[in-house]
């Protein structure tokens, strides 16, 4: 296991590499050149320097064996100083991802070890030009050879789409069709039949290599079957989701927050109409203390998960990772866009950076799954729950946060509750009508879901907190104090939102009659979810002054509001 001092000296020697080989300048050169900066992957990849990649490889492969708690943290550490570089570190480690959890012992120790003691690349050949969200339809081929009766390799016949570190890998995991369905190949570069196509001209992350591949009869040894058996892909690709999406939902909390971290310190020094924008209330809780509540959020549950999935008792958690994926990387966008518009049209300019990081994190809502995939998964899987508990899913999360709230007044937890409470009663609705089969509405219900889980998460934080007892590597950049302020913003945005969005969708789906209307106003608690408003404003003045380090020279802090 990595210590935390361990982890803070990896931490501290990305952050140093950065500043040396990354400053912003040559960051903005190299996406203006749209180039990869090949020989900086290979060195953060190689062991004898940076090492990344040491941190993903189990140690009995020689590598550290970094928790996915560790492995976030990295992530989130990467996507501050460049996303393009983040995401062609993470493509190896997405490529071998197939081979730490499905290969044979020989396998892993062949591949895992090579990336452990040479650095070297891979790349994750899963999206082809027909089948990106719907990997079902794959076309790829891997047509079995024989020998005296005997497989003795393939011959795959493709294409692939989209692939990051395309043209740069040493070697490529492929997502291709046996005969009994699809398995994972690894192909190394430049065997015959394989050829990548020149790098995409992308929108954001350009400092990272994208291209797509052509697989024409290419041969393989029957021992680059990963794991030995044939239609074992799609499996073996589930079986990491929870952990992948951790990784990229780090990735969208990284970016968000290096935007905000610079759009911070410019409103302090950007005077207009006499004082600096940091003291003007309708900049920060606009452009910034949203943001930052909805980014917190995100990492709390980020946290929960990687721990729980650390934990190793409840599977690979993968609805919990598209909670995660999905909240972090559309906050992190949002934030991005926000700190554009803060820094007007400066931010407009590439000078300033926010303007990259806009660009940059866009991808982090498409890649590893899309945001509506990720509403799609998380809707069904509780919608199941929500089934399968007779309605009372929900209903039991709010009583827990009720019972949180009899402890922790104010970290947000009885405003949770409500947002659980009125959930339970939206999903209710919507099975007693059926509206379910309104795709539109399943998705906005895993917004609801997503935006509900995160509320609790982010108020259990606050209580940890409270108690001293927060995980030792968790990010300890707010305080108990700062931390329930958040809580209690979030929640109140999370309660709002789906009752009010609940009530539009259901009724929008033609779920309530005129008679029903009232009745199910009340039981979405709307009265009690406008009470909890109150407050709203001075939790947001707090946070802004925790931010713009005026909290010691307030008087007072708020009284801590419950619901
Ligand atoms: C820069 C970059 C790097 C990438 N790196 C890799 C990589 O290394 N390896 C790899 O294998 N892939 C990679 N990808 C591919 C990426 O994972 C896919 O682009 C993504 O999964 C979406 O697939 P698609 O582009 O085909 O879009 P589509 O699946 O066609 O989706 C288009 C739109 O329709 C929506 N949609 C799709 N299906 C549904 C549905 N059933 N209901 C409602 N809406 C739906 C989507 O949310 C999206 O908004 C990369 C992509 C990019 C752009």
């Amino acid at each position: 296991m990595i210590t935390k001092k361990t982890l803070n000296l990896s931490l501290k020697s990305l952050r140093d590499f950065a500043k040396k080989r990354l400053p912003d300048q040559d960051l903005i050169d190299l996406d203006n050149r749209d180039e990869c900066p090949v020989e900086i992957v290979r060195h953060m990849s190689n062991p004898d320097n940076l090492g990344i990649q040491l941190l993903f490889i189990p140690e009995e492969y020689g590598g550290m064996g970094g928790s996915t708690f560790d492995v976030y943290l990295i992530c989130e550490q990467m996507a501050r100083i460049d996303l393009g570089v983040a995401t062609s570190l993470f493509a190896t480690f997405l490529g071998s991802d197939p081979i730490t959890f499905g290969a044979t012992p020989e396998q892993k120790k062949k591949w895992l070890g090579r990336i452990a003691e040479e650095g070297i690349l891979f790349a994750y050949g899963a999206t082809e030009p027909d089948a990106g969200s719907d990997l079902g339809a794959l076309k790829t081929t891997a047509d079995r050879v024989e020998k005296d009766g005997k497989i003795v390799g393939y011959k795959i016949n493709g294409s692939k789409q989209w692939i990051s570190n395309g043209g740069i890998a040493d070697v490529y995991t492929i997502l291709a069709n046996t005969a009994v369905g699809p398995s994972w190949f690894i192909v190394d570069k430049g065997v015959p039949g394989f050829t990548y196509d020149k790098p995409e001209d992308k929108h954001g992350i350009r400092l990272s290599n994208t291209a797509a591949l052509a697989l024409d009869n290419v041969y393989v040894d029957a021992d680059r079957l990963v794991g030995g058996v044939e239609g074992q892909g799609l499996l073996q690709a589930q079986l990491v989701f929870g952990y992948t999406r951790v990784m990229v939902a780090a990735f969208g909390l990284g970016a968000g927050w290096a935007a905000l971290d610079r759009a911070i310190p410019y409103s302090t020094k950007r005077i207009q109409a006499g004082s600096p924008l940091s003291e003007k209330q309708g900049y920060t809780h606009k452009l910034i203390v949203p943001h930052v509540a909805r980014l917190e959020a995100a990492r709390s549950y980020i946290e929960e998960t990687a721990q729980r999935i650390d934990a190793g008792t409840e599977g690979s958690l993968n609805t919990e990772g598209a909670i995660a994926k999905y909240m972090a990387t559309e906050a992190g966008d949002a934030a991005a866009d926000a700190s554009i518009q803060a820094l007007g049209g400066y931010g407009y300019t590439h000078e300033y950076m926010v303007e990259k990081i806009s660009r940059d994190v866009r991808i982090t809502r498409i890649y590893e799954g899309t945001s509506e995939i990720m509403e799609m998964t998380i809707s069904r899987d509780r919608w199941q729950l929500h089934l399968k508990t007779r309605g009372q899913h929900y209903h039991d999360q709010a009583r827990e946060l009720e019972a949180l709230d009899l402890q922790h007044p104010g970290v947000g937890a009885g405003i949770a509750a409500l947002a659980a409470h009125a959930l339970a009663e939206v999903m209710e609705k919507a099975r007693a009508a059926r509206l379910t089969r309104y795709q539109h509405i399943l998705l906005r219900l895993g917004e609801l879901i997503a935006y509900t889980e995160c509320a609790g998460s982010l108020a259990r934080r606050a209580a940890l907190l409270a108690e001293g007892k927060l995980y030792e590597k968790a990010n300890d950049r707010f305080d108990a104090t700062a931390a329930a302020a958040l809580g209690r913003i979030f929640a109140r945005d999370a309660a709002l939102r789906v009752a009010e969005e609940g009530l539009r969708w259901v009724c929008g789906a033609g779920g309530v009659t005129d008679s029903d209307m009232a009745a199910f106003e009340t039981a979405l608690g709307l009265h009690a979810i406008h009470r909890a408003q109150a407050g709203l404003i001075a939790d947001m003045d707090y946070i802004a002054d925790v931010l713009y380090s005026r909290v010691a020279k307030r008087e007072e802090v708020p009284a801590l509001v419950g619901a």
